[in-house]
């Protein structure tokens, strides 16, 4: 199976790594593409695409399997519709799936892919039960379990932004480029 974890990476960390890891053990996947999308459209992003799919390579070149590719698509459900992967497996984190009824048309998401559902602190999974009930195919989720790692990009932005330390909460290869490059300053 595939796993495809998507995002905006902007700038990747070790919650996105950690999330990365677990998953292709927990669900024993023959390859995993990080989709980095270009114009995410509904959300703003700091950096431009080449600059966060640089960093993301960075962040993911210590994985077996992983593959970072561009995605043109700002929705998932145009990014797996027509069963372009195959049998694959969505990844997100417990914020995302918090929010996910109010994707484009997410029951249309999982007659595509099925979608794992990583813990992430602040999410409670009680919380995401109402989501689930809502769903026509709550079987195509599964929940799993990843370390809980209590770092955000937004968070991680504004450190930068007030010329803070980020030591320890985005993969060594990220924090020197991001340094190199002077971004987020
Ligand atoms: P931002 O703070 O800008 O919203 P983010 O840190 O949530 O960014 P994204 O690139 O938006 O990062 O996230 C990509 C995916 O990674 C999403 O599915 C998100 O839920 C998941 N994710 C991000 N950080 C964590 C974390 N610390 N633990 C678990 N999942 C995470």
């Amino acid at each position: 199976m595939t796993g495809l974890f998507g995002g905006t990476f902007d700038p990747p960390h070790n919650g996105h790594v950690a999330l990365a890891e677990t998953a292709l053990d927990h669900f024993d996947l023959e390859r995993l593409l990080v989709l980095v999308v270009v114009d995410p459209g509904h959300r703003s992003v700091e950096l431009d695409f080449e600059q966060r799919f640089d960093l993301a390579r960075l962040a993911f070149s210590g994985l077996p399997r992983v593959e970072v590719v561009p995605e043109e698509h700002a929705y998932t459900l145009d990014a797996v519709r027509g069963g372009r992967f195959g049998d694959a497996i969505f990844l997100v984190g417990a914020d995302e799936f918090a929010t996910f009824l109010s994707w484009k048309d997410p029951n249309g998401v999982l007659e595509n892919v099925r979608l794992g559902v990583a813990t992430r602190p602040g999410h409670a999974r009680e919380s995401l039960e109402p989501v689930l009930a809502q769903l026509e195919r709550p079987d195509h989720v599964e929940f799993f379990e990843i370390p809980a790692v209590p770092v955000s990009a937004r968070d991680l932005r504004g450190r930068l932004a007030r010329g803070e330390a980020i030591d320890g909460l985005v993969p060594e290869a990220v924090a020197r480029e991001i340094e190199a490059r002077d971004l987020y300053r």
